[in-house]
């Protein structure tokens, strides 16, 4: 049955693809793109609720809707009237939203007493057409397959090639650092390259077959795009696996590049540009004229001068995987996170919430999808991020598209991030709750995830093991932990291979830290002053 399904899909992205090869986009197309998605924002977004909500029996937010006394004629009214971010608060207000946790299907919904029985798959976008499923960058759980879309792809790309252009980096020499299938961000690249015309001439990935070994699926799926994309005439590389340690291979084809042809860029997750320039820098390569773009975690102090220091510069992007990119460095930056939010593609709104189990409280995003390629229909869902909504005038070419809209300081409120890989928290902490003081000794209250940035700027997943508990080998406790988190899902294992080659995990041994309030929490994330509360007050961050 499975190789059935398998042989549909193949069938289906293989026939969406010959079409999708034949497809340009010249940056002018790309402007008038983007000029006519911000005209129609509304109209698309009426669309989106009259298909993909009201029109879809299966669809989770129609409960809602119910509840909520909504017809498609009140929202309508609504956005004529008060404006599509206005409306999106007010549903919002009266219990149309989702969290990340019932998106995914973790957490039943519950609105009004009242549970609403959901199939996750039914945020399934229902009009797709032409997609591969992969699995989402490192959260885990039933539900994580997500679609890649070719027409989500193509939607994607004119707001790349804008913002690329804007940093003056749209067609120059690239090369990725980034995994293959499942995790789709490798393949989408080169994709899009195709778009725009600037295929990327290498591809590093840091699956390796000693670390990670894709299912048969997966790996047929890299091979036959690439074998398909060479036959169409355009130069797809092959997936060249490299591990961390090899960082200096990175550096070492910049510098190459760099001498031949001049300025070139690098595409990867925000750590592993940080190991490319702490390799550079022992080499004593000069990096002037090579720019990355970066993601997955946010670029921090640390590890932007870590980048800066080589000569390379950067863009930061931000992506979800439910959603496609999000925002992408604005071109004259007050700081290293500044990103300009594609209103074309989203509504955002913030809320304030409690995150449960955490003690804090959040200025919640809440997204709302607005272009019909969407892999998920996506409503006033949160993705546990939160940050800051500034609008400003910076002068930057973007701002000319009407991208006033900055996003600042976004983190996560309940993921752990590191090397551009996520897990929710609800898993670790069973691991943390239930199997270490099971193994080791001691209790719940003995051990403690803490997210940190070491002295080089890495995220590092500290975990805090009390002193009194007496353990022997402590290489053995972290041997635990990723065995755990192999065991617990395809996504965990694929961030359980990226953790472990990064070696992302230490032990400390010191008295887990509590809150003033006096609770205990078994994970503690990185912290931003001004912005993340624990018990009503500003908290610091931990030394
Ligand atoms: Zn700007």
């Amino acid at each position: 049955m499975h190789f059935l399904d398998d042989l549909r899909m193949y069938t289906r992205f293989a026939w969406g693809l010959r079409k999708f090869l034949k497809r340009t986009l010249t940056i002018e197309e790309a402007k008038v793109i983007i000029k006519k998605r911000m005209e129609e924002r509304e109209s698309n977004f009426l669309r989106l609720v009259r298909k993909g909500i009201f029109g879809y029996p299966k669809s989770p937010y129609l409960p809602l809707m119910k509840l909520a006394q909504c017809e498609m004629g009140d929202i309508e009214i609504m956005v004529k009237d008060k404006g599509l971010e206005n409306t999106l608060r007010s549903l919002r207000e009266a219990g149309v939203y989702v969290t990340f946790e019932e998106f995914k299907g973790r957490e039943p919904i519950v609105r009004g007493g009242k549970v609403i029985p959901v199939d996750v798959r039914n945020f399934d976008n229902p009009y797709l057409s032409h997609y591969y499923e992969a699995t989402s960058g490192g959260t885990t759980g039933a539900g994580t397959r997500v679609a890649v879309d070719l027409d989500h792809l193509a939607e994607c790309t004119p707001n790349l090639m804008l913002s690329n252009d804007a940093h003056g980096i749209l067609y120059l020499p690239t090369c990725l650092w980034y995994g293959s299938f499942p995790d789709s961000t490798g393949m989408g690249c080169i994709l899009r390259g195709v778009l725009y015309n600037n295929i990327p001439c290498k591809w590093f990935s840091p699956i390796t077959k000693k670390n990670y070994k894709p299912a048969l699926k997966d790996r047929m799926a890299t091979h036959c795009t690439i074998l398909m994309g060479r036959f169409f005439g355009f130069p797809f590389p092959r997936p060249q696996p490299l591990t961390f340690d090899q960082a200096n291979q990175v550096a070492d084809w910049a510098k190459n590049t760099l001498m031949a042809h001049g300025p070139c860029l690098i595409r990867t997750h925000t750590s592993m540009a940080v190991r490319v320039c702490l390799a550079a820098r022992e080499k004593g390569i000069d990096l002037t004229g090579l720019a990355f773009v970066i993601g997955g975690e946010p670029t921090t102090l640390a590890k932007a001068q870590d980048i800066t220091r080589t000569g390379a510069r950067f863009v930061p992007s931000y992506w979800f995987v439910e959603g496609g990119v999000v925002g992408y460095g604005c071109a004259s930056p007050v700081d290293c996170n500044d990103l300009h939010f594609f209103k074309d593609r989203f509504a955002l709104i913030q809320y304030p919430i409690q995150v449960p189990g955490f003690d804090i409280k959040v200025n919640a995003f809440c997204y709302t999808s607005l272009l019909p390629s969407n892999p998920k229909i996506i409503l006033n869902v949160e993705n546990d991020d939160y940050g800051e909504i500034e609008t400003r005038s910076c002068g930057c070419p973007m701002e000319e598209y009407g991208f006033s809209e900055h996003l600042r300081y976004v983190r996560s409120y309940r993921k752990l991030t590191g090397e551009g890989v996520t897990l929710v928290g609800s898993e670790i902490v069973k691991i943390l709750e239930e199997v270490l003081p099971a193994r080791f000794g001691g209790s719940p209250l003995d051990y403690q995830l803490v997210e940190e940035e070491d002295e080089q700027g890495f995220t590092r997943l500290s975990l805090l093991v009390n002193p009194k508990v007496e353990i022997r080998n402590e290489a053995e406790v972290i041997q635990t932990l990723l065995e755990e988190l192999g065991r617990a899902s395809v996504a965990a294992d694929l961030a359980r291979t990226i953790w472990d080659q990064a070696k992302t995990f230490r032990i400390r041994r010191m008295s887990p830290i509590w809150t003033r309030a006096g609770k205990f929490m078994p994970l503690r994330l990185i912290e931003r002053e001004g912005i993340f509360e624990e018990d009503g007050q500003t908290a610091k961050s931990e030394p």
